[in-house]
């Protein structure tokens, strides 16, 4: 009994295992036409500044427009494109589109910038020095305007190479943000050896902040050793004026989240931008 039952229960893990495999393959299959077809499209959450009360840019964050299951979410395929390379393909147009979109918009507001994802993958690939230097010329971005984000767990994979690549981006000027901070390795020692411009504190520590001490201690941590530091800091996933509150109060001086606005389509967040009751306002 006991081995039929084991029995079953692999063929069950199988099954389940093998749709999901199926699943992955049909994606990342999908995925090669994705471009060409031009399914993605960019996405853009506003990034608040507490301090200044105004929106100071967006994160741009990809969405997929897959022909047959709607829309769907980073969530849903950038893992399954990072380990079948396709990544590079895709990151490449995500920083095209981003940069050519802050290039409309710095026409009404010289001072928006943009925060892109970039993935491990695409990090060491060894051309995004290149990528970005003739985006930066093409699209004539002042380079502080544009924002590399980038997890800590990315970066610990090969710290040297990873610190030879954040040093040459620094000196092209461009912006280094460490995003979901305090989920990785969390090593103090990077935040010295790599010319990190910002730090993303991850929405875990914010969704309990108003509830949890230890949040509140980790947070306010946060926040003291980037004021020290010189480092930006800026609070992600929040999603309620309590959180705010706690974050204006503490020094926090960017915030994002669903209090605000959830990523928008590019005439929405022009849009949002325009009765948000911009300094320079963005008009089409
Ligand atoms: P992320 O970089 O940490 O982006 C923030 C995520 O949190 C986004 O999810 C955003 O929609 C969500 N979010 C923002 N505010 C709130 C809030 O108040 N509450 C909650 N619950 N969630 C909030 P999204 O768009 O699904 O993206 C998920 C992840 O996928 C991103 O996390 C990012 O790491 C990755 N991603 C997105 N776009 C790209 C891209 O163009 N390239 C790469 N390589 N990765 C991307
Ligand atoms: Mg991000
Ligand atoms: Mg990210
Ligand atoms: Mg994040």
């Amino acid at each position: 009994y006991a081995k039929k039952k084991k029995g079953t229960a692999i063929q069950v893990f199988n099954s389940t295992l093998l749709s999901a495999f199926k699943e992955d393959a049909q994606i990342e299959r999908d995925l090669h036409s994705a471009i060409r077809g031009r399914q993605f499209e960019l996405y853009y959450q506003p990034l608040r500044d507490l301090e200044q009360q105004t929106y100071i840019g967006a994160e741009a964050l990809i969405r997929w427009h897959h022909p047959k299951k709607g829309v769907l979410y980073p969530g849903a395929f950038i893992d399954i494109a990072e380990q079948s390379g396709m990544i590079n393909a895709i990151g490449s147009w995500v920083l095209e589109a981003a940069c050519r979109q802050l290039n409309i918009w710095q026409h009404h507001n010289a001072d928006l910038s943009m925060h892109v994802n970039v993935s491990a993958r695409q990090f060491f690939s060894g051309n995004l020095y290149e990528q970005v230097w003739q985006l930066l010329t093409r699209y004539r971005l002042k380079p502080k305007t544009l924002i590399l984000e980038i997890t800590e767990t990315e970066l610990m994979g090969d710290i040297r190479h990873a610190t030879l690549l954040c040093q040459e981006l620094a000196e092209l000027g461009v912006g280094l943000a460490i995003d979901d901070f305090g989920t990785g390795y969390s090593s103090m020692r990077y935040l010295k050896q790599f010319p990190i411009s910002k730090l993303k504190i991850d929405r875990s520590f914010i969704s309990d902040l108003t509830i949890s001490r230890e949040s509140q201690e980790i947070v306010s941590a946060i926040i003291a050793m980037a004021n020290a530091l010189n480092i930006s800091l800026t609070a992600e996933g929040v999603e309620t004026a309590e959180q705010e509150a706690f974050l204006a109060k503490s020094l926090c001086h960017q915030a994002q989240g669903f209090l605000y606005s959830p990523a928008l389509r590019e005439p929405e967040f022009a849009q949002f931008l325009l009765t948000a009751k911009q300094p320079n306002l963005i008009a089409h």
